[in-house]
């Protein structure tokens, strides 16, 4: 009788599932049921061949996907799976560290460098070399640095050979001279830092070796050199004695779109050279979309070159075509979705069930707002992250500091915040110290005030700070977490100083920080819960790894907004992708590079991928980017798509009434969309004004006699006028 495990898969899928001890490469197109395999085989792995979890290795791409695994798990064999290691490459790496933080010659306490902290950080030491920050931006020093770790080379890996490289090495080797002699580990750090325990500790590389009989992998095509270095030496292939664990792999090339940042797709095929006898298992079928969406995103996809090739094909039906929007400015998009998915609720559909995607972070504030003015309930997912926020890190950075007092970073972000006296020339006294001395922020701050090289008030304001974390640490070591943090932020003064401020913004960062009070009194230790961390300390470590899963009530049922980059893997009943614009998506850079082009065409490919039901893709004819209106065309990529599959949706032509109309609101869609147009106007319509002379209509909000619209006039430029009063003439 068959396995009830393998109950509801198509035979390809049971094979891969049932696999004995193998070497195995699952390759398939989006929505083939991939991940599902992966988690079945887990199960199956521990309820049919014994394997304990003990020995169960998986890697996912991020937290969330990590946690849908486990919890997937769970609910099919029925008990749990705490003794298994399931995490994204950062988060393992981050528990190996932690484990064997002295063979690493890392402090115990050793702190994550956020991406923003690093910056600032890379910043400090160009400045302390006495570089030029504008010939060496921090920022592309920093990409740099990342990349070259992500490639596993240290500095003295690099030649130096031309005058660039030589000096970005510098920068690189100050830098991590900087992070080490605090206790700093960054996030490609946490990676090569643990490639190399396992690589150069065979004591420990054998424990894991003996450890992980089975290591699975999902996402396969997105590893970069250094991730798929360390599932080589976890499963000892390429050793002297052979592969010591099986490792199964999953992916697709068609979806890897994290080239610009290290990726290797390669790396499938690098897999089948360097495993012997790899069983490679495709599937074809997709049992996510309906068959007009899956016709279409093939059709996309199908214009790049060199795929490894595959087959997708439903046996669902056909559904409804793909709706296309062609609103007049980014305004008008968000404002047109928002209309969409009220009617979608209207219907009795649920709000968790639609995605919003979008090509970069920055199209979400639009998009935000008109949801809140729609009163839409709604999430950012992997965008500006809970702990991400200003206030939040500065009592992150507190605590950091109270946890160990070597942070630089978390010291330079707090000195003087709240402001206590302690100025920019007191705090370069201070780094000056640190660096000749080659000591932390922290002793060199003390010593000056020992030694009375500061003196007078600046003396005293750092001696009082100096004081304040020693005390926060006597007086709440022993305190429950959420009790701790909450004493630090009220005596840190911070909490008194958001209070201060005036306004909404003020009162969301008091409200934020309180939601962080609340967060450690929910704050489960992660299982299996390492000796060597304090509460502290693994809530620090998980502040500083989780993205956006924390920031809003996990039950709301809300609308979820994220990047392409970041959808993929999930899938939901109705998706959005906006802004398909040339010069957006494609982005501008991409499209002078064959190879660059290709990836946005995947991640068109992955986008369209996760919607299950209906599709909607918008683009606007105008958008503004970074403070400057663009006139864009529609993306390549929907002219790509079969035209039987698309439905156009065109802009109602307003009909001319009275300018007082009902209910208009700029981001009340549908309906206000309407009463907007009865005014006689329309968005994108070329008007005439006595004083201003010609313009196009941008945008309009408010109601009756105060309902005002907003014009770009070709002169005057761009101008918010009553309507009942700014007598325009249509042109
Ligand atoms: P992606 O490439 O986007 O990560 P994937 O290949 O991992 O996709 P899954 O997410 O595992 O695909 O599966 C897609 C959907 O199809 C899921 O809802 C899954 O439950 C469903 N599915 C997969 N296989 C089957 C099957 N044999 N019968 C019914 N539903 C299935
Ligand atoms: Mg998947």
């Amino acid at each position: 009788m068959q396995h009830p495990l393998l109950a509801e898969l198509n035979d390809k899928q049971c094979e891969a599932v049932a696999a004995h001890e193998r070497h195995m490469l699952v390759l398939a197109g989006a929505g083939s049921g991939k991940t599902r395999v992966l988690v079945h085989r887990i199960a199956y792995l521990m309820q049919e061949q014994q394997v304990s979890p003990y020995s169960i290795l998986a890697v996912t791409f991020t937290n969330k996907a990590a946690a849908e695994m486990r919890g997937r798990i769970e609910s099919l064999i029925g008990s749990s799976t705490r003794a298994m290691w399931i995490g994204t490459f950062h988060g393992l790496a981050h528990r190996l560290l932690r484990a064997h933080y002295m063979d690493v010659g890392l402090p115990q306490n050793f702190q994550i460098l956020d991406s923003d902290d690093q910056q600032r950080l890379v910043k400090r030491t160009i400045r302390s070399l006495n570089l030029d920050e504008k010939r060496w931006p921090p920022k592309q020093a920093q990409w740099f640095i990342n990349a070259k770790k992500d490639e596993g080379l240290r500095p003295h890996h690099l030649d130096g050979y031309d005058f660039n490289e030589r000096t970005l090495k510098e920068i690189y080797d100050a830098y991590q001279v900087a992070c080490d002699r605090a206790g700093l580990v960054d996030f490609a750090e946490l990676l090569l830092r643990a490639h190399e325990l396992l690589r150069d500790n065979a004591i420990v590389r054998e424990h894991y070796q003996r450890r992980f009989r089975h290591i699975l992998v999902d996402e396969f095509q997105d590893t970069n050199s250094i991730q798929y270095a360390w599932i080589k030496l976890f499963s000892g292939v390429g050793e002297s004695q052979g592969a010591t664990g099986f490792v199964t792999i999953v992916g697709d090339d068609d979806q890897s779109i994290y080239g610009w940042r290290g990726a290797k797709v390669e790396n499938i095929q690098q897999f089948m050279r360097d495993y012997p006898d790899v069983l490679t298992i495709r599937l074809e079928q997709n049992y996510r979309s309906t068959s007009t969406i899956l016709r279409a995103a093939n059709n996309v996809i199908g214009n790049n070159q060199g795929r490894l090739g595959k087959e997708l094909w439903t046996d669902g039906s056909a559904g409804e075509p793909i709706d296309v929007y062609a609103a007049f400015n980014e305004m008008d998009e968000a404002r047109y979705i928002a209309g969409r998915i009220e009617q979608w609720r209207e219907h009795g559909n649920a709000l968790t069930d639609v995605a919003l995607l979008y090509r970069s972070n920055a199209q979400s504030r639009v998009l935000e707002e008109a949801m809140l003015h729609a009163r839409i309930p709604y999430r950012i997912y992997g965008g500006l992250r809970f702990f991400d926020r200003q206030e939040v890190k500065d009592a992150l950075a507190y605590l950091r500091l109270i946890a160990g007092r070597n942070d630089d970073a978390a010291l330079e972000r707090v000195i003087n915040t709240p402001t206590r006296g302690i100025g920019d020339r007191t705090v370069g006294i201070i780094r000056e110290a640190a660096r000749d001395r080659g000591i932390t922020l922290w002793d060199a701050a003390r010593q000056l005030v020992t030694e009375k090289t500061l003196t007078g008030r600046a003396a005293n304001a750092v001696g009082a700070f100096l004081a304040l974390i020693d005390t926060l640490e006597d007086e709440t070591g022993d305190f429950a977490l959420g009790r701790q943090v909450d004493v630090v932020i009220k005596r840190s003064g911070l909490m008194a100083m958001y209070e201060a401020e005036k306004g909404e913004k003020a009162e969301t960062r008091v409200e934020n920080l309180k939601e962080l009070v609340n967060a450690c009194d929910h704050f489960a230790e992660p299982e299996e819960a390492d000796e060597n961390m304090t509460p502290l300390n693994s809530f620090l470590a998980h502040a500083a790894l989780e993205s956006g899963d924390e920031q809003a009530d996990e039950h709301q049922d809300a609308v979820q907004l994220m990047t392409l980059h970041s959808a993929k893997g999930l899938e939901f009943p109705l998706v959005f992708m906006t802004g398909v614009e040339e010069g957006l998506f494609p982005s501008q850079q991409s499209m002078d590079e064959a190879g660059r082009l290709e990836e946005e065409r995947r991640l068109c490919y992955v986008g369209m991928t996760r919607a299950m039901q209906k599709l909607v893709i918008t683009y606007a004819e105008q958008r503004r980017i970074y403070g400057t209106d663009m006139l864009h065309r529609v993306s390549r990529f929907i002219g790509e798509m079969p035209s039987d599959a698309l439905h156009h949706v065109r802009m109602k032509v307003p009909a001319y009434s009275s300018p007082s109309a009902p209910a208009m609101g700029r981001f009340h869609s549908g309906a206000s969309h309407e009463a907007f147009e009865q005014t006689g106007f329309q968005l994108g319509q070329r008007v005439r004004h006595s004083k201003f002379g010609e313009g196009t209509v941008l945008n309009y909000e408010g109601t009756g006699p105060q309902s005002r619209i907003q014009i770009n006039f070709d002169d005057a430029g761009s101008k918010w006028l009553v309507v009942a009063y700014a007598r325009l003439d249509r042109c």
